[in-house]
C-alpha cells in the first residue's frame, strides 16, 4: 500500500513534506506531554545547571523543543525555539539560522558548558528532530503517539520506527 503523503505543504518551509494537519497533530501531541511533565513554563535555574539528572525533565525539554519549533511554523508564535530568529511564517533558512547553534547547545553539560540563556539541551535535540521530520529527512515523528519524550520515558515505538529507517 502506497504511504499516504499529505498533499497540503507546510506554507513557506522549502522541502517541507508535512501537511498542515500533519504538523498540527504532532504540535497538539507536544502540548499536551509538556503540559503534562508539569515542570512549567520556565526551566528552575538548579534543572538548568545540570541538565541531564532527571529523565522526565529531560523529556518535557525535548517536548518543549518539538512544540515551538512546529508552533512557529504553524504561525502560532513568531520566533524560532533556540536562537529567538524573528518571522511571522519562517522559511526554511529562517529555520536553519534558528537551528545554527544547536550543536553547541545540545551538549550543554556534556562537551559544552552549561550556558546562562540558552534553552536546555533537550530543547534544541527535539527541534532539531521536529525539524528533520517537518523536512522529510526522517519518517520517525518527534513525539510519539503516548506524547513522550526520548529520555526517561523513551516510547519503544520511536526506537522501533527508528531501527526500521
Ligand atoms: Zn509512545
Amino acid at each position: 500500500m502506497l504511504r499516504n503523503r499529505p498533499t497540503l505543504k507546510v506554507v513557506n518551509v522549502e522541502g517541507a513534506v508535512r501537511g498542515d494537519g500533519e504538523v498540527r497533530q504532532m504540535l497538539d501531541r507536544a502540548r499536551s506531554g509538556f503540559t503534562r511533565y508539569g515542570f512549567g513554563e520556565t526551566p528552575h535555574p538548579v534543572d538548568l545547571a545540570r541538565p541531564w539528572s532527571n529523565g522526565r525533565w529531560q523529556d518535557a525539554q525535548w517536548l518543549r523543543g518539538v512544540r515551538d519549533l512546529l508552533a512557529w511554523v504553524a504561525g502560532d508564535r513568531d520566533t524560532g525555539p533556540l536562537a529567538g530568529v524573528r518571522a511571522v511564517a519562517p522559511s526554511y533558512s529562517d529555520l536553519c539560522d534558528d537551528l545554527d547553534r544547536s550543536d553547541e547547545i545540545m551538549r550543554q553539560g556534556l562537551s559544552y558548558p552549561v550556558t546562562r540563556g540558552l534553552p536546555p539541551p533537550q530543547t534544541a535535540e527535539g527541534a532539531e528532530a521536529a525539524f528533520r521530520w517537518l523536512v522529510g529527512w526522517t519518517d520517525v515523528p518527534p513525539v510519539c503517539e503516548h506524547c513522550l519524550g526520548v529520555y526517561g520515558d523513551a516510547c519503544s515505538v520511536l526506537f522501533e520506527s527508528a531501527a526500521a529507517q
